[in-house]
């Protein structure tokens, strides 16, 4: 048995799942976990893997789950603040964060002021915090493991180098399910068609951002936060086999990158694993089953989500935030057959003109900054 004790946030979503079955396979011992409103499932996974207390963000859902699990010592909980205490407590020292969206901002902070180990997958706690979030890992001593497939790759390529001989940094993109098409072709893209991604499985707003590209101008923040680089120093590379899972360049011209099936149980396992490399159930890489790899440049013209991810973090402040709460807002719209799918592109592009200038900010600027790109999302989704 490894001697971890993880919490595991958003633990009935894609990664979630994934995540419980690596603790399940190398017997890790899972004290919480949560979700929104996924109350069959939750309680399925509390049965299972008897964690000590779990959290629902819904309230319905919380009083559910509680008549559900009364026979049983798990302690029930409810809300962001719940979920915020379980990120903090002494029972973990490990929380693996797979909320989607903004909500798995503040667990993130918590569990950083907590001064634990977080082994990130929701992005969009860098992206909307930014700085904020890398300050206060800094400030109590907290480490972050990436998650995502991407960032897993350079932590692993950058292990026990020099941060002065790293030149620049690759990061793939699949290029997702709408590669190589115009944008008049993109105008009639349906919901069913952007959910239809080539080589991954995952939640429903993460394959939409696939989709419209937006997950990779997430990605190059997440960067950006994560290893301390300008988006300069970063270069996308749309590479449709999602093998290289991205590389990193080193001062003598020398490009070390991390290969592996596509497949998110060898990040996840990494990061709740770490330092140490364990068996792992995937299926193995046999390169020449492919016969080639290819590579080509990203279309930030057509995709303007990346675009504008690109303009966001250059700007600074909180424009990756807006850009970040502008495009869970059309997504949700999109998803809603509310919006077509080109309008996500413009709508967060269209965000970046909100007048919020703020060098430095707050926990509370950040979610004033998140407020202000839904509204101008709500109010012009029609027009654009
Ligand atoms: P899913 O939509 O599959 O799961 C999201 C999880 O978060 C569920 O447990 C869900 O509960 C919970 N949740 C939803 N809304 C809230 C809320 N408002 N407050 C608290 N919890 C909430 O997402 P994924 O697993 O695909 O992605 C999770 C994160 O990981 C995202 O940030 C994504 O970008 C990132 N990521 C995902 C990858 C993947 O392969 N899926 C790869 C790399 C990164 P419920 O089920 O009850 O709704
Ligand atoms: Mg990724």
């Amino acid at each position: 048995m490894l001697d971890k004790r993880i919490a595991l946030l958003g633990s009935t979503g894609s990664i979630g799942t994934q995540s419980l079955e690596v603790c399940e396979k190398h017997n890790i011992r899972v004290t919480a976990l949560s979700a929104h409103k996924n109350v069959k499932l939750m309680e399925e996974q509390a049965r299972k893997f008897k964690p000590l207390t779990v959290c629902m963000t819904d309230e319905k859902a919380y009083t559910s789950l509680k008549q559900s699990l009364a026979d049983t010592d798990i302690k029930v909980v409810y809300g962001s603040d719940s979920l915020c205490e379980i990120a903090q407590s002494d029972d973990s020292d490990t929380i693996l964060n797979s909320v989607v969206g903004i909500a798995g901002l503040k667990p993130t902070m918590a569990c950083l002021k907590a001064s634990k180990t977080l082994a990130l997958a929701n992005k969009e706690s860098l992206v909307t915090g930014g700085k904020l979030v890398t300050d206060t890992a800094a400030k109590y001593g907290a480490e972050i493991l990436p998650v995502d497939s991407e960032h897993s790759a350079i932590f692993q390529c950058l292990e026990g180098r020099d941060k002065s001989e790293l030149e620049s940094i690759i990061l793939t993109a699949s290029g997702g399910p709408f590669f190589g098409k115009t944008e008049e072709e993109l105008k009639n893209v349906t919901v069913q068609q952007a959910l239809k991604h080539p080589n991954w499985s995952m939640g429903a707003k993460i394959t939409i951002d696939s989709a419209t590209l937006m997950n990779k101008g997430l990605e190059l923040i997440e960067a950006v936060w994560l290893f301390d680089r300008p988006a300069s120093d970063i270069q996308i590379v749309v590479h449709r086999e999602s093998v290289v899972h991205s590389a990193v360049e080193l001062k003598d011209g020398s490009v070390i990158a991390q290969l592996g099936v596509p497949d998110m149980k060898i990040p996840i396992q990494l990061a709740l694993t770490y330092p140490k490399r364990l068996e792992c159930d995937v299926k193995r890489l046999k390169l020449a089953d492919y016969g080639k790899l290819t590579f080509f440049e990203a279309d930030e013209k057509t995709f303007k989500c990346l675009a504008a991810c690109r303009r966001a973090i250059d700007m600074g402040g909180l424009y990756p935030c807006i850009a970040n709460g502008a495009n869970e807002k059309a997504v949700e719209l999109f998803l809603d057959g509310k919006i077509g799918f080109t309008q996500i592109g413009e709508l967060v592009s269209g965000s970046l003109d909100i007048n919020f200038n703020k060098p430095d900010y707050t926990l509370d600027d950040v979610f004033e900054a998140d407020r202000l790109a839904r509204e101008f999302v709500s109010q012009n989704a029609g027009r654009i």
